[in-house]
């Protein structure tokens, strides 16, 4: 099969997200099961990609023969950030991702060889199914292609103004509320869940929860009715990358048959968040960003409870000032058991990973979620939210004996935080159920093979029903 993914970012060349992740892994995945695979990102500031391939865009190699094609337009894209800056988004959002949806239709064409499946990524690529299906619908270079839309977060959706419409170089009569139209704006997610011919989520409860009015962002009605046309596939973690075994940042490594070296690692994290030295107090760490979404306000409203326990706590993240500030001010309150490094440090992210106990991630919602599966593949284990991704990855251990890999909290609240907290504490006194929740944790797999198959699946149907 011949796909193209287009996405606006991409590991190693752009990356804000998860989405980088999937968009510069998956391919390699998918190449490794014998399809030809190519992408189409935007040449972003930094991205070090030389080699022209013509006047529209540069082009790199990855994995064994994957051509990711950038396209240049410099006012558009050659900026500090991918998307905004302190102040906001940028205004001219919509231009830019117009351009990067027509000028992908163009760079198909310059190539020149059909492709079976365009594969777009979140709403900076939601116009391109409408071009296809509309502004190229007649072109018989474009008759076999399908295309399939993966949601990545359904909170980022792309809403601008109708005024802007002109700019999206489409038929005036599609704005309506079937198609680009949602409540007389312009939303760019929403037109491509209406024109792709199917869809995906990155795990298979949130594409349960996306269905609902409490995590459909409003967009609930609209996927519902295109349900038939969804499926949600786990993304993987790359064990490569992510081996305690051999990784760069951890010396010594250890493995899931002796994980004794965790302990040293434990005495660096305390020793580097100002922790107090004490062995047998668990530490519960977190990595990610400081955000609504990962559930800080409920850390918030728990910690005079948390802190009473024999626990302590590590925290590893930037992002919203709010959240960080008030990290801040907790550490000062509990010195020795509490602490924050508002800072992003891929170093020090694998010590959390390696030194803590449990790794917390009480996330209001979380499409798939990384850092719980780089948790497991640490030994550390995951006390999380019952939500997305978390679902499919985390087993409670008092649902399975055999498999048990971690603690979901029962409910969304302080009550349920602290029962979970509870729980994970009455397991780090047993040893042997600690060990083996920390063997399951470890044996615990999401390969991009296993999703790669998946999505193989969804591109067949796709086509089967061309
Ligand atoms: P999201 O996509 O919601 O940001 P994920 O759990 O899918 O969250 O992925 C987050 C990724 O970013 C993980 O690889 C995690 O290790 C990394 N990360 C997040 N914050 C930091 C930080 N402050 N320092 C280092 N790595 C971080």
């Amino acid at each position: 099969m011949k796909i193209v993914f287009v996405a606006s970012e991409v590991v190693p060349f752009a990356k804000t997200g998860g989405l980088a992740d999937v968009c510069g892994t998956l391919p390699l995945a998918l190449e490794k099961l014998g399809h030809e695979v190519s992408i189409i990102m935007p040449c972003f500031r930094g991205v070090p990609v030389k080699k022209i391939f013509n006047e529209r865009a540069k082009v790199a190699i990855i994995g064994k023969n994957i051509k990711v094609y950038c396209l240049v337009n410099k006012s558009y894209f050659d900026r500090a950030n991918l998307y905004g800056d302190p102040t906001g988004d940028y205004p001219d959002n919509l231009e830019r991702f117009a351009f990067f949806a027509h000028e992908t239709m163009k760079l198909l064409k310059d190539i020149g060889v059909p492709v079976d499946i365009i594969h777009c990524h979140d709403w900076q690529t939601g116009l391109i199914p409408v071009l296809l299906k509309e502004n190229y619908g007649a072109d018989p270079f474009f008759q076999g292609t399908r295309t399939v839309l993966t949601i990545h977060n359904l909170a980022y959706q792309g809403v601008f103004l109708k005024e802007e419409y002109a700019k999206l170089g489409v038929d005036e009569a599609l704005f309506n509320d079937r198609q680009i139209e949602f409540y007389e704006k312009i939303n760019l997610l929403k037109t491509g869940i209406v024109f792709s011919d199917y869809m995906t989520t990155v795990s298979p409860q949130y594409a349960k929860e996306i269905q609902t009015k409490e995590n459909g962002c409003g967009l609930e009605g609209v996927i519902k009715m295109r349900k038939n046309k969804l499926a949600g596939i786990l993304n993987g973690l790359d064990y490569d990358q992510w081996d305690p075994e051999a990784d760069d940042f951890l010396k010594p490594g250890y493995s899931a048959q002796d994980w004794l070296a965790k302990k040293i690692h434990k005495a660096r994290l305390q020793d580097v968040f100002k922790l107090a030295p004490v062995s047998d107090v668990p530490i519960f760490g977190f990595v990610g960003r400081l955000c609504y979404q990962k559930g800080l306000d409920l850390v918030e409203s728990a910690i005079e409870g948390l802190m009473q326990r024999p626990i302590q706590m590590a925290f590893l993240g930037v992002g919203e000032d709010k959240y960080q500030k008030m990290l801040q001010k907790l550490s000062r309150k509990y010195p020795q058991k509490f602490s924050v490094l508002v800072k992003y440090d891929e170093d020090l992210s694998h010590l959390v990973y390696a030194g803590s106990d449990f790794f917390l991630m009480p996330s209001i919602y979380e499409p798939c979620g990384l850092t719980q599966m780089i948790a497991l593949r640490y030994g550390t284990i995951p006390v999380a939210s019952y939500v997305g991704g978390l679902v499919d990855t985390v087993i409670d251990l008092n649902s399975s004996k055999t498999r048990g890999n971690g603690v979901l909290m029962s409910s969304y609240s302080v009550s349920g935080l602290d029962e979970s907290v509870d729980r994970a504490l009455g397991v780090y006194s047993q040893k042997d159920k600690l060990n083996a929740l920390i063997a399951h944790a470890m044996a615990s797999r999401f390969t991009w093979e296993a999703s790669a198959k998946h999505y193989v699946g969804c591109y067949e149907e796709c086509l089967k029903s061309a």
